[in-house]
């Protein structure tokens, strides 16, 4: 159905009319000129993200419902990663023609799969027309307690250095995709040049190759917001000194925690959690996958700190992997490899032979 068809208002009413407020804290959602939240005793917390399309996302890879849950899982991720508990939504929309009432509701739907598995309200957002593709902005708002929250800045000298999960296999997935779509695009070329009727048709019911590497797909479509892992810190009495998600590369986000608390850090390379999938692919692109780890960006994982007193009790904790520690900021940011050679940390593009 054309969106014009509906109108603003009316396709706003469709896609929120049967949306259940689950928080305390939303006193009204969407309906009136602005939505009602009251957090008498708490810190608010306020993440926003601007997706846009063919920047970042692309939707030869992605469908509209995974997009949906992707777009609210990486701001609720944000909110995890100041260690507070995220609350409500606000979602805006700018819609070249191309798009259906049906699309929307697709979007929709992923949407509010990601927001009913952390609580989440959609509160509110905007509908407007766009000359070209989607664009899309997500506001999430989270809740925590003063004492509870934790920044960036707070990492200190012998701290140990975490993460959650493995690294890098968001990236590979997407180079998977990448691949395939240009194996596809060089074949209907090819076709095109001959004027191979059959060739094209066959082309038309074109079958990517994903066996063995569904988990790559998964890591960079299914995006997953780590709040697992923050109940886990809780349930075991740990506070990181720091924390961030990591969204750009494991490289970038330890920087930033070390400018920000003016600390160094000593990182192993053996110790970087990587699934086995990862390196198969990265060895088949003929990658470095320590590179496509540290470098690779969209793992959504949480990156901390935790005082070396906690030691025993985070090694207890499954899925989360000790990868370094803090040290003094004369010491430098360094990467230890497996053959205990020593590299300065860049934020992009470690290069072994530099
Ligand atoms: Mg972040």
């Amino acid at each position: 159905m054309d969106i014009a068809k509906l109108g603003e208002f009316g396709l706003i009413d469709r896609l929120t009319k049967d949306i259940e407020i689950k928080n305390e804290s939303t006193k009204y959602g969407v309906g009136d000129d602005c939505a009602v939240l009251s957090y008498p005793d708490k810190e608010v917390l306020i993440t926003t993200d601007l997706l846009m399309e063919g920047v970042h996302f692309d939707l030869t890879y992605i469908d509209l419902k995974h997009l949906g849950y992707k777009s609210a899982m990486v701001n609720i991720s944000d909110v995890f990663a100041m260690n507070g508990t995220p609350r409500q939504l606000t979602v805006s929309l700018a819609l070249s023609k191309r798009f259906t009432v049906e699309d929307m509701e697709e979007f929709y739907s992923g949407l509010r799969l990601a927001c009913d598995k952390w609580n989440v309200d959609i509160v509110g957002g905007d509908t407007t027309s766009s000359y070209t593709g989607l664009a899309i902005s997500i506001t999430c708002i989270g809740e925590a307690r003063k004492e509870d929250i934790v920044y960036r800045n707070g990492a200190k000298d012998t701290d140990l250095v975490c993460v959650s999960g493995d690294l890098g296999a968001a990236y590979m997935g997407l180079q998977l995709l990448e691949r395939e779509k240009s194996v596809y695009y060089q074949q209907v070329e090819e076709a095109r040049k001959k004027n191979d009727k059959r060739a094209l048709e066959e082309l038309s019911h074109f079958q990517p190759d994903f066996s063995g590497k569904e988990y790559l797909l998964q890591r960079q479509l299914q995006t997953e917001a780590r709040g697992d892992i923050i109940e886990k810190l809780r349930e075991a009495g740990i506070k990181p000194t720091a924390m961030m998600d990591i969204s750009d590369g494991l490289s970038s986000e330890l920087l930033h925690i070390c400018k920000q608390s003016g600390v160094g850090c000593r990182i192993f390379e053996k110790n970087i959690p990587i699934d086995y999938q990862t390196a198969v692919m990265a060895e088949e692109l003929n990658m470095n996958v320590t590179t496509c780890a540290l470098n690779g960006g969209e793992d959504y994982e949480l990156l901390f700190t935790v005082p070396i007193g906690d030691h025993e009790k985070i090694e207890q904790i499954e899925g989360i992997k000790l990868i370094g520690h803090i040290t003094d900021a004369k010491f430098g940011k360094v990467l230890v490899t497996r053959d205990n050679q020593e590299f300065e940390l860049k934020a992009q593009g470690w290069n072994p032979l530099s």
